[in-house]
């Protein structure tokens, strides 16, 4: 990809001169900084455990300043395939540190690889750059007043589900590993990626958007990491699910089609409410009658429209939902019924159906090998109490596109520190404390270092 944005853009913005002074700071200047202190015995290049006390210096060293880069990005949200200045920051950042960049990837996403000073696997990581139509009221010094334009309406705009984090993190990762260059058998492709929530309607977008455009081709990784916040974890802890762990999300949008008549001659009528409602009962039976019970899913239909005036049977009605499941034969198995359902519902009231499935995210399966593998990692990181296994969460996540191209292994990262009690993700009291980046950066650039030193696999 041809590098499409003009680097000097980024000073045009009074506010961002506060990130590019951050950046001075990480500069490769710096880099000799990252190495371990006087006196401490450098880690062999393969095979050695993590030295947890260099690492721990060396995110020391890089957490200032990668937390005044999220605060900068925090003011400055951006909505999905519009991350054009949060994607200049990253960029600009990455080149400073000596990186091999490439922009303008699935729009406004960004690809670098460092190459360690020795042979290796490569290994990639992951994070999402955009922001929510959410109007942020947290109250916050750094808090955002952004305003944007989302579906034809003016909204406001808040790094609700903590992308800002995941975005600073990965580059204060960027900033220790290539400190620790002369020392990785190996190499680590870093993603920062738009349009996690979901492009705008008439766009493609996301994480399949670019692996398409060969975010996963030279070096193609063996490997790939992420981390999400968790709001309800304390900043140090960490948690994960082995094996499927978020679930796919697929839309549908459905018109069920009568005939129109006066609502005193239903005779007349084929009336779509009823057939629509008997459909909406009978999809609920997919769940309890078609699936393992140790199968979860959920069918909601969110949308029911019908009709304008109370004495008038209506000759349409319009059904919308969404399908969450954990196994894309799940998935499967849920569509096929569906269009059964309404098949044999509106054959018997005479009526005739359309049923479209709209984008189909898979759900994030974590491979077991490599979760089991890093688990000791984080634990080696944190410290035992701070790593917990939890059960599948109902979110969905388009790193899933990811983990089906090589194994992954998203990680929740404690966010919740000392200060306000946040809300939940997504909503405008969601806080992420400024503890969480360091603490990110500690299981990201650990991963890494434990990966290559490992080998790969
Ligand atoms: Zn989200
Ligand atoms: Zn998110």
């Amino acid at each position: 990809m041809t590098d499409t944005m003009p680097a000097g853009r980024i000073t045009v913005a009074g506010v961002a001169v506060a990130a590019l002074a951050a950046l001075a700071l990480l500069a490769p200047g710096a880099r000799a900084q990252v190495r371990p202190p006087a006196g401490a015995q450098p880690r062999a290049a393969t095979g050695a455990a993590l030295d947890t006390a260099a690492l721990r210096a060396a995110v020391e060293r890089v957490a200032a300043a990668t937390i005044e880069i999220r605060h900068d990005l925090h003011q400055h949200p951006e909505l999905g395939n519009r991350e054009v200045r949060t994607s200049l920051v990253v960029a600009e950042r990455l080149r400073a540190l000596g990186l091999e960049v490439r922009t303008g990837v699935a729009r406004t996403g960004v690809v670098a690889v460092l190459r360690g000073a020795r042979p290796g696997p490569a290994v990639a990581l992951r994070a999402d750059m955009d922001a929510l139509p959410v109007t942020e009221a947290t109250g916050l010094p750094y808090r955002s007043t952004a305003r944007a334009t989302y579906s034809g309406q003016e909204v406001g705009v808040m790094h609700a589900c903590g992308h800002d984090v995941h975005t600073s993190v990965l580059l204060g990762t960027a900033a220790v590993l290539a400190g620790m260059r002369d020392r990785l058998a190996g190499s680590v492709v870093f993603v920062f990626q738009p349009a996690e929530e979901g492009p705008p309607a008439g766009e493609d977008g996301g994480a399949e958007v670019m692996l398409a455009e060969g975010a996963f081709r030279d070096p193609r990784p063996s490997a790939v990491f992420a981390l999400h916040t968790d709001p309800e974890l304390p900043v140090g802890a960490y948690s994960y699910t082995p094996g499927p762990a978020l679930a796919s999300a697929a839309s549908f949008t459905a018109v069920v089609r009568g005939r129109q008549a006066h609502g005193a001659r239903p005779d007349l009528a084929v009336d779509p409410i009823v057939t629509a409602a008997q459909v909406v009962l009978a999809l609920q039976t997919i769940r309890s009658r078609n699936l393992s019970p140790f199968a979860p899913s959920v069918l909601t239909v969110g949308i029911l429209r019908a009709g304008e005036r109370a004495n008038i049977i209506p000759a349409e009605a319009r059904l919308e939902g969404t399908i969450r499941t954990y196994d894309s034969a799940v998935e499967d198995t849920v569509k096929r019924r569906m269009r059964e359902i309404f098949e044999g519902t509106t054959r018997a009231a005479g009526a005739a159906f359309t049923l479209e499935f709209g984008r189909s995210l898979p759900a994030l399966v974590n491979d077991r090998a490599l979760t089991a593998r890093m688990v000791p990692t984080l634990v080696r990181v944190a410290g035992e109490a701070n790593v917990r296994e939890v059960p599948p969460k109902s979110f969905s996540e388009d790193f899933s596109y990811f983990a089906n191209e090589v194994p992954g292994l998203m990680l929740w990262l404690g966010v919740q520190g000392p200060g306000p009690v946040s809300g939940p993700l997504h909503s405008p009291t969601f806080v992420a404390d400024d503890g969480a980046v360091p603490a990110g950066i500690r299981a990201m650039a650990a991963l890494v270092v434990d990966y290559l030193g490992g080998g790969g696999r």
